[in-house]
């Protein structure tokens, strides 16, 4: 009874994020009234395995007892600040804590509150870095085909998803763009590591030709996630930062998705044993829990622009919940649970299981491919497997996987069609061969 009053009330005044609206005219919108662990419950008592992580945010658990405790006790000492001028504990042992788990060399923290902010400023204060160096002629980003940044216009421009970027063409700043290293089109026999290899000569060959107006390269570490879950192996990284050096063009990391443990290593650019020039991280800062986003950089950023007031060299960006402190105490109990157990060793056991899982979609006439990094695994659904000939996007194949998902209790999100997992980090055995077999079994009927 509350759950179709509340789609009522809602579809009468709520306008739906990344949605066609007139969906929901068919498509019911799920009310839900709490959450807890993998699980989140409607107002009728129905459960779904949030098997996406509320779009990739949540790490141990919906309302995870640590994390709720901590922002009870920061919400009875202050719940927010102006950053400017003013500051406060939790952001500061925040700052201390990122900086000693990111990559050495990423030595200051610069908050926003959401991923494309974050992508806003490290683009923003690459470009600043390079005029403060009296190199105003670096003002152009190389980014890679096939990737996702976010939605404000500078995080959409140096995104390249189609979908989401087409429509605003007319309004967004030119970008260089470098064929993604994504290895589903590798040649057949081809190993990941020398179809990235072959795919890093076009970048090289653009920072070759294009560096003088070069500030950066943006990049989504090892997996390319609204782009389909496309992956590429490490070595891309490893090339690309020396490329970098070389070539005096900033790198930067978008971490946002694949940060905090979700590529099998607390960040992905540990794979490559990098350190970017700037580093933006949000989602699981957090937890799940609140709005937080940061853009690490590094002390020879931050020094281009210390100087004195009236050389107006100073980065005056601002957000008004920058820094905030119940998000930032949020994140302080988020590395605590990082810290309290093994989280990576156990992840890497449930990676194993979930592969296991899916395992025979392998062999599926319609199953193109199976693909995984740490905690992202992805199956791409096709038309014809021997030639990976896509199904017809007004088909809509990935939501039948969606709708047969939330028929049988499973969050599923699939992208296109492209159906993956990526669970919160307390899913267990059990509930992922729930949530396996159900993709599976969605899998089978949406392409029949
Ligand atoms: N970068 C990446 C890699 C992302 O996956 C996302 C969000 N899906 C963003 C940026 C944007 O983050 P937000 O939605 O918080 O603006």
């Amino acid at each position: 009874m509350i759950n179709s009053e509340l789609k009522t009330r809602d579809l009468s005044v709520v306008w739906h994020p990344c949605t066609q609206m007139k969906d929901h005219e068919w498509l019911p919108l799920i009310p839900i009234k709490s959450g807890r662990g993998v699980y989140l419950e409607d107002y009728d008592g129905k459960r779904y395995l949030d098997a996406i992580s509320s779009w990739w945010v949540n790490l141990f658990g919906h309302c995870n007892p640590a994390i709720s405790r901590a922002i009870e006790q920061q919400l009875d000492r202050l719940e927010h600040v102006i950053l400017a001028g003013f500051t406060h504990e939790p952001v500061v042992t925040l700052s201390e804590r990122l900086v000693s788990i990111t990559p050495a060399g990423l030595d200051r923290c610069f908050y926003a509150d959401n991923g494309s902010s974050a992508v806003e400023v490290a683009l923003k204060m690459s470009f600043h870095y390079w005029l403060n160096q009296n190199q105003p002629e670096k003002n152009r980003f190389i980014t890679l085909s096939n990737s996702y940044h976010g939605e404000t216009l500078g995080a959409l421009a140096v995104g390249n998803v189609e979908l989401y970027k087409e429509t605003y063409k007319p309004l967004l700043m030119e970008t260089l763009v470098a064929p993604s290293p994504d290895c589903y089109h590798r040649e057949a026999g081809e190993d990941w590591e020398s179809h990235t290899r072959k795919r890093f000569e076009d970048m090289l060959a653009l920072l070759a030709q294009q560096h003088d107006r070069i500030a950066a390269v943006v990049v989504e570490p090892l997996v390319q996630c609204a782009g389909s879950m496309r992956m590429y192996h490490p070595v891309y990284l490893s090339l690309l930062r020396q490329a970098c050096d070389r070539y005096q063009v900033h790198l930067i990391a978008d971490e946002i998705a694949v940060g905090f443990g979700r590529s099998g290593t607390l960040f992905a650019c540990e794979q490559a044993g990098i350190t970017p020039d700037f580093m933006c991280l949000s989602k699981g800062l957090t937890g799940g829990y609140l709005p937080l986003a940061v853009t690490l950089t590094t002390d020879r950023v931050y020094q281009a622009f210390y100087d004195d007031y009236t050389r107006l060299n100073a980065f005056l960006h601002s957000h008004s919940y920058t820094g905030n402190p119940l998000s930032c105490s949020a994140a302080l109990a988020t590395l605590d649970l990082f810290e309290k157990t093994d989280v990576l060793q156990h992840n890497s056991t449930l990676a194993r299981h979930m592969a296991r899982q899916v395992e025979t979609l392998r062999d599926h006439p319609h199953v193109g491919d199976v693909r995984q990094t740490g905690m992202i695994l992805a199956i791409e659904m096709v038309k014809d497997k021997s030639t990976l000939t896509a199904f017809d996007w007004k088909e809509r194949r990935g939501l039948k996987v969606y709708q047969y998902g939330l028929d049988h209790g499973v969050l599923l999100r699939p992208l296109g069609n492209v159906v993956y997992f990526m669970p919160p980090y307390v899913i267990t055995e059990d509930e992922i061969e729930l949530m396996c077999k159900t993709a599976v079994e969605g899998i089978h009927l949406a392409t029949r």
